[in-house]
């Protein structure tokens, strides 16, 4: 009685990049073993994000990943970098 369960997969909030590894941090480790949370930092492979709070999406429906240059864009308007 095995099933695989692999239908869905982690990805980057910011640019939903299934591309991306769980970090073995051994304070975050220590932090949740004292708290009793889940710590689990996950790190982007695409754009560098990494924090814990990563999203999970079917395999077979995700969404598109983001161009870097998007993100970057999308940033920079925030800041309103004027010339
Ligand atoms: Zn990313």
């Amino acid at each position: 009685m095995q099933k695989t369960k692999k239908k869905h997969v982690k990805i980057c909030p910011i640019c939903y990049s299934p591309d991306n590894y769980l970090e073995s941090n051994p304070a975050s480790a220590a932090a949740s073993t004292i708290i009793g949370g889940n710590f689990s930092v996950y790190h982007c492979n695409n754009c560098g994000f990494s924090g814990s709070f990563f999203p999970e999406a079917p395999i077979d429906n995700l969404p598109e990943p983001k161009k870097l240059e998007d993100i970057k864009e999308e940033s920079y308007t925030k800041v309103d970098v004027s010339y």
